[in-house]
């Protein structure tokens, strides 16, 4: 089966490589073997709606199965932010340094008790079909934990240097990805999605 995953993260699309290492029958390409598919608009006000659109328009520019993801961090003390403004929370364009700093300076003065978080990853599925039209399946995979005093680790990307899962005492970035792809969000979510492919 052909795969295109919707994204340009290389950060992304090695986890779900290495989550799909095994299933020899999918084979995946990204938005980075689709340089001229335009930016696509994330303005809906939930991740799964995000990650909907997002498999539509790339299904549609590529008329192949796809496979699009929106997922964040949702901080309690902060409301629930940043939620689906994780990637541009600090800005447009902002680095991992950036995110993590605005982040780290709101929750100060809040203690370890109240630092709980949560990364949740929606993963939608569209499969253009000539007889049925498009086949939408929509998946929710939640990774539950706390935020950090500081940054602690150098692997991974965005908010993981200040993310420590529940059940563990060290950062995403210090777990490394071999870990972090059994027990994130993307992860949960991704097998999810392989056994509705896969069936
Ligand atoms: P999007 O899903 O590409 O719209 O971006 C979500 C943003 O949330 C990313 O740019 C990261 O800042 C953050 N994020 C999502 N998943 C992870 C993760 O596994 N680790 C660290 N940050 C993440």
């Amino acid at each position: 089966m052909k795969l295109v995953l919707a994204t340009q993260n290389s950060g992304k699309i090695s986890e779900f490589r290495q989550i799909l290492a095994d299933k020899s029958c999918i084979s995946m390409r990204s938005l980075l073997d689709y340089p001229t598919i335009p930016d696509i608009n994330e303005n809906r006000s939930t991740f799964a709606g995000n990650s909907i659109k997002k498999a539509i328009e790339v299904s549609k520019h590529t008329d192949t199965a796809t496979l699009a993801d929106d997922s964040g961090l949702e901080v309690d003390a902060l409301n629930g932010n940043p939620g689906i403004l994780s990637a541009r929370y600090a800005g447009k364009n902002a680095t991992s340094d950036q995110l993590i700093s605005k982040v780290l300076k709101e929750l100060e003065g809040t203690p370890d008790t109240k630092r709980t978080a949560r990364f949740r990853c929606a993963i939608a599925l569209v499969i253009p079909s000539c007889t049925d039209g498009m086949v939408i399946e929509v998946v929710e995979g939640i990774c539950e934990g706390k935020i950090t005093f500081q940054k602690q680790g150098e692997d991974g990307f965005g908010y993981d240097p200040i993310f420590v899962p529940l059940g563990y005492n060290q950062t995403f970035a210090e777990l490394g990805t071999e870990i972090k792809n059994k027990i994130s969000h993307r992860a949960k979510a991704l097998k999810l999605i392989t056994k509705i492919i896969l069936a």
